[in-house]
């Protein structure tokens, strides 16, 4: 279930151990008919790579493979009956690897429609355009009270994520737009990472880390860290404490949790939704059924093996599929184990932080790097050629800036935001 890094890693493996063996039925069901690569979601919201350069149609990576593709969406499971239900019906299963990913999670958060997510190409691209209108509005804004404020960026959660979205809008913002629109002067960009924690990139190297903070500051990313958003609002996010920050624009990765189907799965979870599997990656109480990645977390695991990245969840799916090619066989499972690969965060064009197997490096081999090892886990030639093209042009083009979806839809304008003063 899930055709993400997990699920896709498990069929595959699942392809390769019963190749021989047309008794088995293999079927990944996916909602989207493609795989997403995540880690550059940030590159889509800065208008670096074209949207569909970051997926893959999960036809075109199956091939000459005989596993089954159901694009349906799974709505519900019935383990007694081994059954899960989906969008187009009940799917009858032997052995269930369950790997459906995560949701953003708001913590309750008043007024978190406010906020942008970033966790689909969706959210993606939704948040692209919005910034983009953002931009535009800021632009003709004659009130310079309300432009700066249009134009102070908000991203919540020091993570991963957050640092690489904020680098990516600090790229966008000083190296094209204050150059190519006319009303907007670098002294009214403000760019602000706010992180509930006393520092960011939490679970990385804590030296990475600062090292990490110091270049950002550099580059005049505001940090407010031990800062937690109260409340979300129309033009302005509420920090404990009561400090009110008028703002244009709320990213929001400060968390996730497990997608909310898993809730009507029996047994423990963990306060984000991920159900306590046992080492052997199984439901406590079901042996055919698996769940990894995101959706899952080892007991007794310790919290840096916790962590939900893609190679958590493509070395369980690994391990989940050799133990239903056990079962099948009435061998014994074998135990799970992590073997962490170590972290990579760009800091925008030219600038990374790496920690590999415990070599810590940073700036430009450190990008280098990043890029090469993207590249890399990019499925398909063609991607990676897109990708390799997106990212030289960014380097000697200006940035593709255009609104693809009707204008009719900027939110901004729908409020009445502001006077026209063309420039
Ligand atoms: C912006 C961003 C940047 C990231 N950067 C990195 C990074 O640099 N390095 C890293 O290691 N990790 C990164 N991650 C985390 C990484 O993407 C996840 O840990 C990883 O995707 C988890 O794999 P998974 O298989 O558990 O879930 P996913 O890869 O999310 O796959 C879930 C799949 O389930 C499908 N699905 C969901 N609900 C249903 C349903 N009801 N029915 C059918 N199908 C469904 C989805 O369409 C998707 O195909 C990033 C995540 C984000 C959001």
């Amino acid at each position: 279930m899930g055709g993400g890094f997990g699920g896709l890693e498990a069929v595959l493996e699942l392809e390769r151990r019963f190749r021989d063996d047309p008794a088995v039925e293999i079927t990944l069901v996916s909602e989207n008919n493609y795989f997403l690569f995540t880690p550059l979601l940030p590159q889509i919201v800065s208008s670096t790579i074209e949207p569909r350069h970051i997926v893959q149609s999960l036809r075109d990576i199956r091939r000459e493979r005989r596993f089954r593709i159901l694009r349906a969406r799974a709505t519900g499971f019935d383990l007694a009956r081994r059954q899960v239900a989906t969008s187009v019906g009940a799917l009858p299963f032997d052995y269930l690897i369950i790997a459906l990913g995560s949701v953003p999670n708001f913590f309750g958060l008043e007024g978190a429609e406010h906020c942008f997510p970033l966790y689909s190409l969706e959210h993606a691209v939704v948040l692209r355009d919005h910034l983009l209108d953002l931009l535009e509005h800021a632009d003709h804004e004659p009130d310079p009270e309300r432009k700066r404020a249009l134009l102070t960026l908000t991203v919540v959660g020091g993570g991963y994520t957050g640092v690489e979205v904020a680098a990516e809008l600090r790229d966008l913002l000083f190296r094209h737009v204050v150059r190519r629109y006319r009303g907007i002067p670098a002294d009214d960009v403000r760019l602000l990472l706010i992180e509930a924690t006393a520092e960011i990139l939490v679970g990385v190297d804590p030296k990475l880390a600062a090292r990490a903070r110091r270049k950002l500051e550099r580059k005049g990313i505001e940090l407010r860290t031990e800062a937690r958003v109260a409340r979300a609002g129309p033009g302005e996010v509420e920090l404990k404490g009561g400090e009110k920050v008028p703002t244009g624009l709320v990213i929001w990765t400060a968390g996730v949790r497990a997608n909310p189907l898993l809730e009507s799965l029996p047994g423990p979870k963990n306060p984000a939704g991920r159900v306590l599997v046992t080492p052997q990656l199984h439901l406590p109480d079901h042996p055919r059924v698996f769940a990894i990645g995101d959706n899952a977390v080892v007991k007794g695991a310790p919290p840096e093996h916790t962590v939900p990245v893609a190679p958590l969840a493509m070395q369980q799916a690994r391990v989940a599929a050799e133990n239903v090619a056990r079962g099948v066989a009435r061998q014994a499972y074998v135990n799970f184990e992590y073997r962490p690969q170590g972290m990579l965060v760009s800091l925008g064009m030219n600038d990374a932080v790496v920690n590999l197997m415990g070599v810590r490096f940073s700036g430009y081999p450190a990008w280098l790097l990043w890029n090469a090892v993207h590249l890399l886990k990019l499925v398909g030639l063609k991607k990676q050629l897109q990708v390799a093209l997106d990212w030289s042009l960014a380097t000697l083009f200006p940035r593709d800036t255009s609104i693809l979806r009707r204008p009719a839809r900027c939110r901004l304008c729908e409020s009445g935001a502001s006077a026209a003063t063309p420039r």
